[in-house]
C-alpha cells in the first residue's frame, strides 16, 4: 500500500529539511522524499494521494508521558480510547506511565499492555516500568527484567521517589541499562494536603499550597546523586523557574539530565484556579507568570528538551467534587498542538524547533527509532494545518475523559492526518465552513 503526500511544507529537523517536498510511503516505510512535483510517475502509480497544500508535514509527534489507566481504571481511559485520543492529537507514539492497577512493575503487566496495544494497532505504545515495587518507594523493581521486555524508561510517576538510597540505586541501574529514570519531582512533606501552587492566589482562595521549593529541592537532590552515579535523569513535567535553572546549570556541567514541560504549564497560571474549576488542579500545580517566563526561556535555550502532555484522564466522579478533594490532572493529547503552536506565534520556538520538541528529541532521549523522515525509516507522520481557527470542544475528544480546562478556548492549528507505519489512523472531520479534509 503506497501513500503519496504532495504539495505540503515538509519539515524534518533531523534531515534539516524545511520546504516544498513530496513524500512517498510504501510498505510502512518512507520510500522517497523529493522536491514538489519531482517524484517520477511510475513510482507514485497506484498510490493513495493526500493533497497537503497549505499544510505542514512532519515526523509523527511522540508523547513520552501519558496515563492510559488500563489495567485497573478503564472507566477513565482504556488503551483503545487513549490510542484514539493520541491519533486525534497527531501523536504516532506514546509512552504509558506505570501507575495502573496492577502497577507496571513486572514482566506480566508490561507484556499485557504491549499485547493489547498490538491488538489495537493504532499508535505505537511504549511502556515505562516502575522504579519501585507497587510504586511504594521501598523496594526496587527487577529493572533488568523490565528492560528485557522492552520498557523505554523507569518512573514512579504520580509519586516521587522520596528515598535517597532508592533513587541512587535506580540511577545506577539507569546507567547500566542506558535508560532514563523519570522523576516526578516533589518533596512530599512540603506539599502534603496541598491542592494548588502556594502563593498569593492560594492565600486569597484559602486553599493549601504546594510551594515551588518542593519541586526544586527534589531536582537538586537528583542532580546531586547523578554526579556520582552517572545514568540518566529525566525530570518530568517541570513547572518551576527554579527547577529550570537547576537543570540549566547541570547541563552546563555536562551532566546527563533532560526534562520535559506539559503545555498547561506554559499556557496557564494559578489564576485559572480562581473559579475553583477542578480542571485547573494538577500536580505539579499551575504556577505563576514568572515561572512561565522561565519555562519559555528554558524552551528557547534548549534547557527544556521536549514537550509531553502528562495526559491524565479522570471521570466526572473524580473531578466534580470540592477542589481539595478532586483528583490531580487533565487530559492533554488533543490540545497539545494548538497550545504549543502559540510558542511559535510568540517567537519562542521556530516551527522546526517545536517539531524537535514534539518528535525528534523525545525519540533521541528514549532511544526510539522514530522522529525523522529519512528514506527507509518507519513512516510515522503528522500532517497539520496551522491556520484553522476553532473552539476547543471537550465533547469532541476521542478520550474517554473530558477533564480539560481548555474547553471553549479559541485556538489555531489542527491535526488533519495522523499516519502510523504508513497507515492513516486518523483524519479530521471537516470543520464548519472549512475544507481541510483533502484526502
Ligand atoms: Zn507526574
Amino acid at each position: 500500500m503506497k501513500v503519496w503526500i504532495k504539495n505540503g511544507r515538509l519539515i524534518d529537523p533531523i534531515n534539516k529539511l524545511d520546504g516544498d517536498f513530496d513524500l512517498l510511503l510504501d510498505k510502512g516505510k518512507v520510500s522517497a522524499v523529493a522536491p514538489k512535483g519531482k517524484l517520477p510517475a511510475p513510482q507514485t502509480k497506484g498510490a493513495q494521494e493526500i493533497d497537503a497544500q497549505g499544510l505542514i508535514v512532519s515526523p509523527g509527534f511522540i508523547d513520552m508521558h501519558v496515563h492510559f489507566r488500563e489495567p485497573g481504571f478503564e472507566y477513565k481511559e482504556t488503551i483503545q480510547t487513549g490510542c484514539e485520543s493520541a491519533a486525534a492529537g497527531g501523536f504516532t507514539s506514546v509512552a504509558v506511565m506505570p501507575n495502573t492497577d496492577p502497577v507496571i512493575d513486572n514482566r506480566s503487566v508490561a507484556e499485557l499492555i504491549q499485547a493489547r496495544a498490538r491488538e489495537i494497532d493504532t499508535v505505537n505504545v511504549f511502556v515505562i516500568g516502575a522504579i519501585s515495587q507497587g510504586l511504594k518507594g521501598e523496594k526496587l523493581t527487577d529493572m533488568g527484567e523490565l528492560k528485557d521486555c522492552g520498557v523505554v524508561g523507569f518512573s514512579d510517576d504520580g509519586h516521587p521517589v522520596m528515598s535517597n538510597e532508592l533513587m541512587r540505586r535506580a540511577l545506577e541501574y539507569s546507567r547500566m541499562f542506558d535508560l532514563p529514570c523519570i522523576q516526578h519531582s516533589e518533596v512530599l512533606d512540603l506539599t502534603e494536603g496541598g491542592c494548588m501552587n502556594e502563593g498569593l492566589v492560594s492565600t486569597e482562595l484559602g486553599l493549601k499550597g504546594m510551594p515551588t521549593e518542593a519541586e526544586d529541592i527534589m531536582v537538586f537532590r537528583d542532580i546531586a546523586l547523578l554526579k556520582k552515579t552517572g545514568g540518566r535523569l529525566h525530570v518530568a513535567h517541570i513547572s518551576s523557574g527554579g527547577s529550570v535553572e537547576l537543570v540549566r546549570q547541570a547541563k552546563a556541567k555536562g551532566l546527563p539530565v533532560t526534562c520535559e514541560v506539559a503545555p498547561h504549564h506554559f499556557a496557564l497560571t494559578d489564576e485559572a484556579v480562581r473559579g475553583y474549576d477542578t480542571n485547573s488542579k494538577m500536580s505539579p500545580p499551575l504556577r505563576t507568570q514568572s515561572d512561565i517566563e522561565d519555562i519559555k526561556a528554558g524552551l528557547k535555550d534548549g534547557t527544556i528538551d521536549m514537550i509531553a502532555t502528562d495526559h491524565a484522564p479522570h471521570d466526572l466522579v473524580d473531578k466534580q467534587v470540592e477542589f481539595d478533594h478532586a483528583c490531580f490532572g487533565i487530559v492533554g493529547l488533543e490540545t497539545a498542538l494548538p497550545l504549543s503552536l502559540a510558542l511559535v506565534d510568540e517567537g519562542i520556538l521556530t516551527m522546526s524547533s517545536l517539531i524537535e520538541k514534539m518528535s525528534s528529541e523525545p525519540a533521541r532521549i528514549f532511544k526510539i527509532d522514530r522522529g525523522n523522515l529519512t528514506e527507509g525509516k518507519i513512516a510515522d507522520i503528522t500532517i497539520y494545518d496551522t491556520d484553522i481557527k476553532y473552539k476547543i470542544d471537550v465533547n469532541s475528544f476521542k478520550s474517554r475523559s473530558k477533564n480539560s480546562p481548555f474547553h471553549d478556548w479559541k485556538v489555531r492549528g489542527k491535526v488533519i492526518h495522523t499516519i502510523v507505519s504508513g497507515k492513516i489512523v486518523y483524519t479530521a472531520a471537516p470543520l464548519m465552513g472549512g475544507s481541510h479534509n483533502k484526502v
